[in-house]
Order: C-alpha cells, then sequence, then structure tokens
C-alpha cells in the first residue's frame, strides 16, 4: 500500500477521525463537520498558512505545539486539540486584529463572530487586501495562469498585476474576485477613508457572538471545500 492511499487515524477534540495519508489536519476536521475558523484555506489549493485562524494543539510525547492545521498533515495516533482555551484565545485576537485590518469585509466579521469577537480594540486600517493569497494562487494553480503575484515585503507586501495591467494569457475567469474575502458578500455599510467605523449591522452581528459562539455562521468561506456545516 502506498501513501496515497493509506488511511491513518487520529483524534480531534477527542473524536476518532480516518483520513487519508496526505490529507491535511484542517480538511480532516472540516469533512467531520468540525469547524475550524480559517481565511487564506481553500481545499484545491495548496496552502499557504497564512492568515493563522486555523490554529490548533498539536499534542506529542506530552508536549503540546501550537501549529496551523492547514500545513500540517495527518499522521497515525495523531492528537489534535482545536478548541482549547488557549486556541480560542489566541483566534479570537487574530480575528480581532483582521477585523481591524478589514472592517468592511462581511466575511471576515462572519469569522470574527464564529471566534466570539464582541469589540475590536485594534485602530481600523481598513484595508482593501488582507494578503490572504486566495487570487493569487486559484490564479496559478487553478487557473494556471499567474497574471496575479504578491510584490514588495513587510508593510508594502501586496498582490500586482505584471506592470499593473492585466495580461493577455489572463483567463477573464474572475477566481480572483470571486475568493477574495473583500468581495464575498461585502459590507454594505459606510466605511469612507479616515471614517472608517462598523456600521449597526455589523456592530449588532459582533454583540451576538456570545448568542452564537461555536455555531457555523454561514460564513462563505466554505464555499469549495465542502465544509459539511455550510449552509445552501
Ligand atoms: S481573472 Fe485573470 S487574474 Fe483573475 S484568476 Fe482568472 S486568470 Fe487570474
Ligand atoms: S486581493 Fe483578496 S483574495 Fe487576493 S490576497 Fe487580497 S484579500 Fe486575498
Amino acid at each position: 500500500m502506498n501513501g496515497t492511499n493509506r488511511y491513518v487515524t487520529l483524534k480531534i477534540d477527542g473524536a476518532i477521525v480516518h483520513a487519508m495519508a496526505g490529507t491535511s489536519v484542517l480538511d480532516t476536521a472540516l469533512s467531520y463537520g468540525i469547524c475550524i475558523p480559517h481565511l487564506c484555506h481553500m481545499k484545491d489549493l495548496m496552502p499557504a498558512g497564512l492568515c493563522r485562524l486555523c490554529i490548533v494543539e498539536h499534542v506529542k510525547n506530552g508536549k503540546s505545539k501550537v501549529t496551523a492545521s492547514c500545513t500540517l498533515e495527518v499522521e497515525e495516533g495523531m492528537v489534535i486539540l482545536a478548541h482549547t482555551e488557549k486556541i480560542l484565545k489566541a483566534r479570537k485576537n487574530i480575528a480581532e486584529m483582521l477585523v481591524a485590518e478589514a472592517p468592511n469585509s462581511r466575511a471576515i466579521q462572519d469569522i470574527a463572530v464564529r471566534c466570539g469577537v464582541k469589540n475590536v480594540r485594534y485602530p481600523f486600517r481598513n484595508k482593501a487586501c488582507v494578503l490572504c493569497g486566495r487570487c493569487v494562487r486559484a490564479c496559478g494553480e487553478i487557473w494556471r495562469s499567474k497574471s496575479l503575484g504578491f510584490v514588495g515585503r513587510g508593510s508594502e507586501r501586496r498582490v500586482a498585476l505584471p506592470l499593473n495591467e492585466r495580461p493577455e494569457y489572463c483567463k477573464k475567469c474572475n477566481a480572483c474576485i470571486d475568493l477574495c474575502p473583500m468581495t464575498i458578500t461585502p459590507c454594505p455599510g459606510p466605511m469612507k477613508k479616515g471614517e472608517e467605523y462598523l456600521c449597526g449591522l455589523c456592530e449588532s452581528q459582533l454583540s451576538m457572538a456570545k448568542d452564537i459562539e461555536d455555531t457555523c455562521v454561514s460564513c462563505r468561506l466554505g464555499d469549495g471545500f465542502d465544509c459539511v456545516r455550510k449552509r445552501s
């Protein structure tokens, strides 16, 4: 039996699950309805480990290590804790920072609700891109186009077209727009430069967090990877 069709057994939050070797812990959890919040990950794209929302504790030899579950492959006998107090706190903080980066993204607000964020302590930055890389990977891996790429470093990092123009080899598939969390259910509320704040709708959504914690909020970022909790 080779590694591609070998199944392994592991535990996620105490549940015994099975997955084909080579599968990520995140995809395995999602396929069993264990929702680990995530942003940059999509099932058919190479894992990038960029957003860090999908962090889990990997317990091995009595020690636990916090790691992104999208880049962590399943192993026989593995023990994964996806919802410990430590993880929930760290994940909530990451989600809160994401809302501050892009308060006008309803997709990100949905994730924040899922992570229990009720208010945002960081200054709003109203960014147009959270550097999740979904567009870049979809363009290169699904459409084999490579019309998009990351340029710059640190705070200068951004997604760019070659020479800032749509190249001839762009397939005009629109995947880069359809998969972008900034365009999925965009916030209809006011968000002018210098006037960044959450509109009433989003604020009330966040304040509901305590009532729906650990419940699927139909974030739509499950589209494309068969999240079993996804509503139709
Ligand atoms: S529309 Fe063009 S740039 Fe966007 S994903 Fe498709 S091929 Fe890439
Ligand atoms: S443009 Fe959208 S999909 Fe692309 S990296 Fe930025 S937030 Fe992600």
